[in-house]
This record gives structure tokens, C-alpha cells and sequence, in this order.
């Protein structure tokens, strides 16, 4: 009987070899960000449609490296399409406690303006759900991987910045 170890293995690899929402748009007016991960050698570029409502429309992913993280990549723009904002950064708070990311851990490479940054582990948001994404929550027991995880996390907030940006400059 395949204990869950090997069900998330299955989730994974279903996610690495079938990504969900693969491809580019065009920019403008989407915004296009690069995440890259040097310990592992990581690339993801992250497509980004955010209407006037703040609402995540439309998100295309690409990029190569490894499964962990091109099926993170894939789980991600599953997770955030058509969510908001706020909805987006709960995502992101939860995916990152799962993690058991320490805000200060995360270096230069965390957002700017995110919220624990004194070095407080990230708490859950109540009420979150990960869906696929737990799949992932055996990377933790590799801290090396764990960049290869949440690369596309990082590159996906860097593009909310950059949309929410873009947004305010057009009035
Ligand atoms: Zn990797």
C-alpha cells in the first residue's frame, strides 16, 4: 500500500512532467520577472496579469531546473490563479511556514515589506489551504532544496511588486 511519502513523490513528478499554466504573455500588460537559484542552477520566469481589482488573472510560467522546483513553479500558478492579492500573500505566508522559513534565512532574496522580518519564523495564516502544495513539505528535510522550492514563491512576490508598482504609476 503507497504510504503518503510516495503519494506526494507522485504529485511531484505529475507537476514536473505536466506543468500547469506553462508558457508566456505578452508584456505589457502583463509584468515578466527572472528568479534564478545559483545553488542548484534554477530559472523561473514568472508571467504576471493583475486586473484593477488586484486580482490575479492570468500567470504563465518558464524557466528550467530541477523537479523540485519546476514542480513548485507549476503548484504555485495553480494555487494563484485567480486569487487575490491578499489571498496570494496568505498562500505565500502558509507555503513558507511549511517551509519552516525563518524570514532572516531567506537573505536578499525575501520581498521587500514582507512581514516577520526580524527574524520570527512565519507563522500560518488560519485557514489556508495548500492543496498540492503539501506534496512539497518533505523538502524539508533537505535545506539545501529549499531554495529550489520557493524560488518561484520569491520571483511570483517580486512580480506582484512589480504589477502593483506598474499599477500606481499609470494613476
Ligand atoms: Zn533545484
Amino acid at each position: 500500500m503507497p504510504g503518503l511519502e510516495d503519494l506526494y513523490r507522485e504529485i511531484i513528478l505529475d507537476h514536473y512532467r505536466s506543468p500547469r499554466n506553462r508558457g508566456e504573455l505578452e508584456t505589457p500588460p502583463a509584468t515578466r520577472v527572472e528568479g534564478f537559484n545559483p545553488l542548484c542552477g534554477d530559472e523561473i520566469v514568472v508571467f504576471l496579469d493583475v486586473d484593477d481589482t488586484g486580482t490575479v488573472t492570468d500567470i504563465r510560467i518558464g524557466g528550467t531546473g530541477c523537479s523540485i522546483s519546476q514542480s513548485s513553479a507549476s503548484m504555485m500558478s495553480a494555487a494563484v490563479k485567480g486569487k487575490t492579492i491578499a489571498e496570494v500573500e496568505d498562500l505565500t505566508q502558509a507555503f513558507k511556514a511549511m517551509m519552516s522559513i525563518h524570514e532572516s534565512s531567506l537573505g536578499g532574496e525575501a520581498a521587500a515589506g514582507e512581514a516577520g522580518a526580524d527574524g520570527d519564523a512565519v507563522e500560518a495564516p488560519a485557514g489556508v489551504k495548500l492543496g498540492d502544495l503539501e506534496a512539497l513539505q518533505g523538502v524539508v528535510k533537505f535545506p539545501v532544496r529549499i531554495k529550489c522550492a520557493t524560488l518561484s514563491w520569491n520571483t511570483l512576490a517580486q512580480a506582484l511588486d512589480e504589477a502593483e508598482a506598474g499599477a500606481s504609476a499609470d494613476g
